[in-house]
């Protein structure tokens, strides 16, 4: 046990956020410090931020050990934070400086609790009105009392900050300054939220209250009301004045979301996303650790925030690939979210209309509770799910959208209604092809092919982004006028769309394409209010957005999920799939979801037309389990990359022969063997794979084997505990 306050002089360890392997001894400074305590540090001739950890280790002169600068003015760590990050980075193999990073990604921690100007209503006469003057002063008699930056009383006037200014001049407006980092507005739990249909009062009272740890697999279909339920959830944490945090998996879901909590509670929760300000971010930061932020709204990382006293965690859409952060730490968000429940005794909800096979097996085994939402709220029905058998369609090599699906689509545009052409590829075409030589443009730095982006008028790169103008002559063979997109992307479907239906209204809705996350939210609206007849998109539409006028989905591409090796191919299918076809007929009307497929009676395509969830899962399971494949077995992914592809095989091959630590708790190392994407950004990359069994101690094993190997000049090694994807 270390001591929980340290005095001058005490010998303290201090983690900081540079990449060291161990934590740094110090002397604590003038006025002593606590255990947890935030502080600044010499490293070098440089000042870094880092967490006073525990007891120093010792054995230095005394006289040559130096001293912690300062104390930073923030709450301490507190304890279940400091469990939080230690067991995370035990369980992800992520370096402790790294899980600190995590957990202080906000500007200017350090400094004093910063001032900014704001603006009321003053009583000055003005001299000379001008209109422009008169509608900041509308502005600000119609908001009351309330204070504006000066940004914002501009904007909403509609005028230059000078006008401003100059009311500022004459008295009309006040100028002061206060704290930037101010207390969030209260959130009142006792206001009523909906009332409640049988089926989700019953999933209330089964999740039941209280202040303990639990986890609870919240499923129901889209349309059930889990939100709904939730948000009760939420009301009875906040009743006992602990802090809720909502995880969400896409910026763009918030607005809908923080508009719920608004009418639910009579307040805007904070938010944490990469959408959000630096000043915000501070603010979120300090308040969330100063009880000043009731419920966050967030990304994954607000899980890494230091909750007073956290007491829910909701993780929505809970399935969602999106949690697992693919490229820098690899974490799993839902993962971690039931981790940190356990160690601050709160109370977790996964929530979703296709859970994830992990958390089916837990609720399964008994490890969590499962609540089910059986139907859609009010008339909203499931949609009816139909295959189109693309064998019997008359459709030319160049068309995507067959005769069936076009009556369809002409059917609901006859009838005022929306459809949503699915398919889940950004751009024109995947593939362009020389019809001179054959050769497909590639990208220069990654093993994969470059997509055509029409709007753009340029290739991309999806693996780096690196993007190129479409090039008229073949850069193989200069050949002119012989370049051609093969496959279809959404721009390509929109044009298809549009020779067919000439009259109708079309709108792309793909991630690419918008600025913001505010304009694509702006358009999502625009669009859901029926500024739209036909709606084509990628995933982005199956997640969570609400399209009342919907009534028919097609999905172009059935199968495309179920090609490839990944060990998630059918899961994640099953779950698009149904998810997608949830977008139709949410309110009265009933929807229809046609599935274009060439293999209806492939197994999980049938499974997703008849909606046998259970089944679906249950014979995923046994593959998976037959397999040791996880949940029932362990695996963890290496990528070792570099830019000369000779290194980093022999390092594999080094790893692969060496391999006793693993051997000693039954794992078995397959490969070395190139990544499915064998180069990215210009290094070359190597995949091992290491399976054990469901007990093993894995992540001490791999410390063991692979945290000794020193590695060659521009090698690198990423460990991926659980990989979601082999990639
Ligand atoms: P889910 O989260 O399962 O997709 P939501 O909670 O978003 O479902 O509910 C779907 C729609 O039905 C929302 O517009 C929601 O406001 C509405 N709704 C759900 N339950 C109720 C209820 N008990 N009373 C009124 N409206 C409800
Ligand atoms: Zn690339």
């Amino acid at each position: 046990m270390s001591k929980s306050f340290f005095d001058e002089g005490d010998l303290v360890g201090v983690l900081t956020t540079q990449p060291l392997d161990r934590v740094l001894d110090y002397k604590a400074p003038e006025g002593g410090c606590h255990l947890g305590a935030f502080v600044e540090v010499p490293l070098g001739p440089r000042k870094v931020i880092g967490v006073v950890w525990g007891d120093g280790a010792g054995g230095w002169d005394p006289s040559k050990l130096r001293s912690v600068i300062r104390v930073l003015d923030v709450a301490p760590m507190r304890p279940d934070m400091h469990d939080f990050l230690t067991r995370a980075a035990a369980y992800t193999l992520i370096p402790m400086p790294a899980m600190l990073r995590l957990a202080t990604r906000a500007p200017g921690l350090g400094d004093p609790p910063s001032m900014q100007k704001v603006y009321r209503l003053g009583t000055g006469e003005v001299d000379r009105m001008t209109p422009a003057r008169e509608r900041v002063l509308a502005v600000m008699e119609e908001f009351g009392g309330l204070a504006f930056t000066l940004r914002e009383l501009a904007e909403q006037g509609g005028v230059g900050t000078s006008v401003v200014k100059g009311l500022v001049k004459q008295g009309a407006v006040f100028e002061e300054a206060t704290p930037r980092d101010t207390p969030f507005p209260a959130l009142d739990p006792g206001r009523p939220g909906k009332p409640l249909t049988e089926d989700q009062a019953r999933a209330v009272v089964q999740i039941g209250a209280g202040d303990g740890y639990d986890t609870t697999l919240l499923q129901g279909v889209t349309g059930s009301g889990k939100t709904e339920v939730y948000l009760e959830a939420v009301a009875d944490c906040l009743r006992r004045g602990r802090q809720a945090l909502v995880l969400l998996p896409e910026i763009a879901l918030t607005a809908e979301f923080l508009t719920r909590v608004e009418a639910r509670f009579g307040a805007r929760p904070a938010e944490w996303h990469s959408g959000v300000t630096m000043t915000e971010r501070r603010r979120v930061w300090r308040m969330v650790g100063e009880g000043g932020a009731q419920l966050v709204v967030g990304a994954r990382s607000a899980l890494f925030l230091p909750y007073r006293d956290l007491g829910l965690i909701v993780v929505d859409e809970e399935h969602d690939s999106s949690y697992k952060q693919e490229d820098g730490v690899l974490y799993n968000a839902r993962d971690m979210a039931v981790l940190r429940g356990s160690l601050c005794l709160a109370r977790v909800i996964l929530a979703s209309a296709t859970p994830s096979l992990e958390s089916w097996a837990n609720a399964q085994a008994g490890k969590y509770k499962r609540v089910t939402l059986s139907s859609r709220f009010g008339a909203a029905q499931m949609p009816e799910m139909r295959a189109i058998d693309m064998r019997d369609e008359d459709l030319p090599g160049t068309r995507w959208i067959s005769p069936t699906l076009r009556d369809a689509i002409e059917a609901r545009i006859a009838a005022g209604e929306q459809s949503l052409i699915f398919l889940n590829r950004r751009g024109y075409a995947p593939v362009t092809l020389c019809r001179a030589c054959g050769a497909q443009i590639g990208c220069d730095h990654c093993d994969a092919r470059m997509v055509e982006h029409r709007f753009l008028k340029r290739l991309m790169c999806h693996q780096c982004g690196e993007t190129k103008p479409m090039p008229s002559v073949c850069p193989s063979c200069q050949a002119e006028d012989r370049l051609a997109p093969v496959g279809p992307g959404v721009e390509r479907m929109a044009e298809e769309a549009a020779e067919l239906f000439p009259e109708a209204r079309i709108a792309v809705l793909s991630s690419d394409l918008y600025g913001s996350a505010r304009a694509l939210k702006a358009h999502i609206e625009e669009i859901a209010a029926g500024g739209a007849d036909i709606i084509i998109g990628t995933q982005l539409v199956a997640k969570g957005h609400n399209f009342p006028l919907l009534t028919l989905v097609g999905v172009i591409d059935a199968d495309l999920g179920l090609q490839g090796s990944d060990l998630r191919a059918a899961e994640r299918t099953f779950q698009l799939m149904r998810q997608v076809a949830g977008r139709a007929g949410r309110a009265a009307k009933k929807g229809v979801a046609l599935l274009q497929t060439y293999q209806p009676d492939h197994p999980v395509i049938r499974a997703i037309l008849s909606g046998d969830e259970e089944g679906f899962w249950s014979a995923e399971a046994a593959e998976r389990e037959a397999a040791g494949a996880p949940p029932y077995g362990r695996m963890a992914g290496i990528v070792l990359s570099g830019p000369d592809v000779g290194p980093v095989f022999d390092l594999g091959n080094h790893l692969v022969r060496n391999d006793m630590a693993l051997r000693e708790i039954g794992a078995q190392v397959f490969g070395p063997a190139p990544a499915p994407i064998a180069r990215v950004r210009g290094r070359h990359r190597v995949r091992l794979l290491v399976k054990a069994a469901k007990g093993a101690p894995l992540q001490a094993a791999l410390s063991r084997w692979a945290g000794g190997v020193k590695l060659p000049n521009g090698v690198r090694m990423s460990i991926d505990i659980d990989p979601q994807s082999f990639f």
